[in-house]
């Protein structure tokens, strides 16, 4: 065992705790697929979750998905900007995350990662698909939000809007 393999290792265990796939892990990491479904199992008990990556926008776009993804962009950036790599960054962010918001998590990890790559692929670009960092005129909370959001003069917060209890009432009542 090298010190690589144990660092390898040991942020393979850290993933699986947060419920990242076999094949995040494994190419995060750089040890093998089997290795990676092989940690979950032991970390957790279960087998790892397959299926599609997500890769979609218009999960962003929702009031509860915006606060929630404000919420673990906000403890990412600050790690990852101060040097560490977006795996190392995203797993502090997401156990931050996590205890912030228990027991409502709308943010698995494997959407986190994927906005967390997002981000850092918008910084000092002006795709469309980036995020900006934008203050609500209203409450001063800062904002992770997208190119129509940021394009407008003034943003208002889906808190302050009141969209976010909209919506999660709806789905309190749904359930
Ligand atoms: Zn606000």
């Amino acid at each position: 065992m090298t010190a690589a393999n144990d660092r390898a290792v040991s942020m393979a265990r850290m993933m699986a705790r947060l419920g990242a796939r076999a094949s995040t892990i494994s190419s995060n990491t750089g040890l093998s697929t089997v290795a990676a479904r092989r940690i979950y199992l032991h970390e957790t008990g279960r087998r790892p979750p397959s299926g599609q990556h997500p890769s979609s926008y218009e999960w962003l776009e929702s009031p509860v998905a915006r606060v929630h993804s404000s919420l673990y962009l906000s403890f990412f950036e600050p790690r990852h900007r101060a040097g560490l790599d977006v795996c190392q960054a995203a797993v502090l962010a997401y156990a931050d995350y996590m205890h912030a918001v228990e027991p409502e998590i709308e943010l698995d990890f494997e959407r986190a990662f994927f906005i967390s790559k997002l981000l850092i692929c918008s910084v000092g670009k002006s795709g469309r698909d980036g995020f900006q960092r934008r203050p609500c005129v209203r409450c001063g909370a800062l904002y992770y939000v997208g190119q129509p959001q940021a394009a407008r003069r003034q943003y208002v917060c889906p808190v302050c809007t009141g969209r976010a209890a909209a919506a999660l009432s709806i789905r309190r009542r749904q359930n």
